[in-house]
């Protein structure tokens, strides 16, 4: 039993940790249209549309990239 020692994390982080931003592939056009989305959103301040941009990127990278 350790007390404070952190346990051991699974490979992927929660879909929810939005301290952990994905990072899109730059030879992936899948990445670069789901960011260039995200992007847009942010330039109109729909932060609701980037959060889903980032969930959307993020579910791409773990079914698509394997991360
Ligand atoms: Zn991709």
């Amino acid at each position: 039993m350790g007390g404070m020692t952190e346990p051991t994390r699974p490979k992927t982080s929660s879909p929810y940790d939005v301290n952990s931003q994905p990072v899109p592939l730059s030879d992936c056009a899948a990445c670069q249209k789901i960011t260039a989305k995200r992007e847009a959103a942010r330039a109109e301040f729909d932060y609701s549309a980037v959060s889903d941009g980032t969930v959307m990127l993020r579910a791409h990278l773990r079914t698509a990239h394997d991360q």
